[in-house]
């Protein structure tokens, strides 16, 4: 028996503020040229590209309960960094238009640096208040989001921090154990079902999912490929995620590290930077189903399938499902590395 109904599940998860931003559910759809050009399995895909909030993406789940928090605790301004084409900056700044805050992003240099294309030039647009710093990882650019919001603290503000690899992140995995219950009744209502999830996943998105087919007793595989390369083996972080996650939503589940698969070898030669196999995944999609996948997460994750289905991984009758997390605004700041030398 499942640990959890459907309908006990979504109680939970009803208890817990939410700002809604996304428009769900979001579709899913057989990629049947996709499927056929591979040779097998068949692979679906669900449209987290399509959430709606400035061009969508999987961040806008998680945003929801991240900006519930944030205005239950009474926040007047929001604080988020990461890379200067992070999808999270420019979908974390349009929640904050709509929810009437203000937005500081302190943004790592990384690839693309203050280039005003795909994502940073949406930001701009948008409003938010931009600073480039030039620093290396997530873990330096923590202090400078403490150190800003004391400033602000010390002018009179509320700034509320969204750090994605710490106090946020089981927030954000709420988000992603509500598109499991979403995709589950979708699935439901088609009289159909999967075997095996893909996703381009380091963080919330697969701690999120890995507690909602947990919880429901699914027997889905859920297979992440990661876009980045850490020192530290995700499955730790991910597997803790869940935990909290579970603990937030007052399920009696924890989660180990052996349950977590995240591929790590699909990076390529590093985070936000394009190889062969990314680009031939990228333009297969868009050939055979007009279908647009990013240049930093989820062109590398449809590497990994292809890579899975080419050496009998992913068997030929199994059912696939592409969790699509979106992205496609940095495609605008990847004109050259999507086309190829
Ligand atoms: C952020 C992001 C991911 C990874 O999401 P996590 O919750 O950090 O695992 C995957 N795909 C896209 C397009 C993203 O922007």
């Amino acid at each position: 028996m499942a640990p959890y109904t459907s309908s006990e599940l979504a109680a939970r998860i009803k208890e817990l503020p939410r700002f809604p931003l996304a428009h769900l559910p979001t579709p899913v759809e057989k990629l049947a040229n996709l499927t056929r050009a591979v040779g097998g399995p068949q692979i679906l895909v669900k449209r987290d590209d399509l959430t709606g909030l400035a061009f969508g993406g999987n961040k806008t789940r998680q945003l929801e309960f991240i900006l519930g928090d944030a205005l239950a605790r009474g926040a007047d301004v929001l604080i988020i960094g990461a890379g200067s084409q992070s999808n999270f900056c420019r979908q974390a700044t349009a929640a904050a238009c709509k929810a009437g805050l203000e937005i500081q992003l302190i943004l790592q240099h990384g690839v693309k640096g203050p280039e005003r294309q795909g994502n940073l030039l949406l930001d701009e647009l948008m409003g938010a208040d931009i600073t480039i710093v030039n620093v290396d990882s997530m873990h330096e650019l923590r202090p400078l989001f403490r150190e800003r919001a004391d400033q602000l603290r010390a002018l009179g503000r509320r700034p509320y921090i969204i750090d994605p690899l710490v106090d946020s992140a089981a927030l954000g995995s709420i988000g992603f154990v509500n598109g499991v219950l979403e995709l589950k009744s979708q699935l439901d209502a088609a009289r159909t079902d999967i075997d095996t999830i893909f996703v381009a996943a380091a963080n919330m998105t697969q701690a999120g999912i890995l507690v909602g087919v947990k919880a429901l007793g699914l027997p889905w595989r859920v297979i992440g490929i990661a876009p980045i390369l850490f020192a530290e083996d995700r499955s730790v972080d991910i597997a803790r995620i869940a935990s909290q996650t579970a603990a937030v939503l007052d399920l009696e589940l924890t989660f180990e590290p052996w349950e977590v698969i995240n591929d790590p070898h699909f990076v390529g030669p590093g985070y936000g930077l394009v190889d062969d196999a990314a680009r031939h995944a990228f333009k297969l999609a868009a050939k055979t189903e007009g279908l647009f996948l990013d240049p930093v997460y989820t062109s590398k994750a449809m590497a990994g399938l292809l890579a899975w289905a080419k050496d009998g991984r992913l068997k030929k009758d199994e059912r696939v499902l592409f969790w699509h997390t979106g992205g496609t605004p940095a495609i605008f700041s990847y004109s050259q590395e999507l086309m190829g030398p």
